[in-house]
């Protein structure tokens, strides 16, 4: 009997997938076992893909001498130290605090050092007259009371940084108005960043801001503006966050570069009041972004050189 050529064919793909299952089940058992090898594999790796996020929780472990503070607030206050830094605006000297938001009256501040070398171990509470709250915590900066001063003073600002930073110092020894000259630095304003000058609080100094009666007079210059420049010395930015606080530190000094350009080749054309206002409100919310890419460069905390 001469079989049907579409039997033949159905008997032929019968035993086809037959084999082809079986190939199907081994294939499957096969790349179980695989899989099952990668996550043993990663699970045994010590420090590996999970090496970041663990470095981070080490790292932010709240510091002896900062209380029950939330670890993420030092973390962030140990990035804007790098951070600032690393945009050049801080050196050797030069500081950067945030409010404590359990206890409003108090703020976070490293201890006295580089702010490149500080981690989360070098972060002191300070109270409302910029004493250190915990007994044995080591030396503060001599400047701390600019951060005390500024807290006392504007109930609206939860961060504080103090510069030195080289661009912006000529504008507080000229009396050429630092101003805004872009959108990135609308926080400025148009009428003029105020100047204090120590001599006229109290005459011939160090120049330094070592007490509490300083800290109030340059408080009452920097009054409802963003930033304040110290003559002979440097500058304050606040902010309502430290991610605030940091970017107009780091944009007040970009600002100041620009500013000086421009007027070696004429005259400036600076944003308007309302100009300055206007773009201070857009980039102000997303500020988010900077921070972002910033921290990105410092990277891990722990791995980072101190
Ligand atoms: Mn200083």
């Amino acid at each position: 009997m001469k079989l049907n050529p579409w039997v033949r064919i159905g008997m032929c793909s019968e035993s086809a997938s037959r084999a082809q299952r079986s190939r199907k089940r081994m294939a499957v058992t096969g790349l179980v076992v695989f899989f099952a090898a990668i996550v043993a594999v990663v699970l045994a790796a010590p420090r590996s893909s999970s090496a970041q996020s663990a470095g981070a929780s080490t790292t932010s472990s709240a510091s002896p001498w900062a209380g029950s503070v939330d670890p993420a607030l030092i973390t962030d206050l140990v990035y804007a130290n790098r951070i600032l830094y690393d945009q050049g605006v801080l050196d050797g000297f030069g500081h950067v605090s945030v409010r404590d938001p359990n206890n409003p009256s108090h703020f976070l501040l490293s201890r006295s050092m580089a702010p490149a070398l500080v981690t989360a171990k070098d972060i002191v509470e300070y109270d409302a007259q910029g004493e250190p709250v915990n007994p044995g915590s080591p030396n503060g900066y001599l400047e701390r009371y600019i951060h005390a001063a500024m807290y006392r003073a504007r109930p609206d600002v939860n961060s504080v940084v103090h510069s030195h930073s080289a661009a912006i110092l000529p504008f507080g020894l000229t009396g050429t108005p630092l101003r805004a000259v872009y959108h990135m630095s609308g926080f400025l304003g148009s009428s003029g960043v105020p100047i204090f000058d120590i001599r006229d609080a109290a005459g011939q100094t160090d120049m330094l801001i070592s007490s509490n009666k300083l800290g109030d007079a340059l408080a009452k210059v920097l009054g409802d503006h963003t930033v304040v420049l110290m003559r002979g010395h440097g500058s304050v930015a606040v902010g309502k966050s430290i991610q605030e606080a940091v970017f107009r530190a780091v944009y007040a000094e970009v600002n100041s570069r620009i500013q000086m350009d421009a007027m070696k080749l004429g005259d400036v054309k600076y944003l308007s009041q309302e100009e300055a206002a206007m773009a201070a409100a857009t980039v102000g919310a997303q500020i988010g972004r900077s921070w972002d890419l910033w921290k990105r460069r410092i990277g891990n905390l722990d791995a980072a050189s101190h």
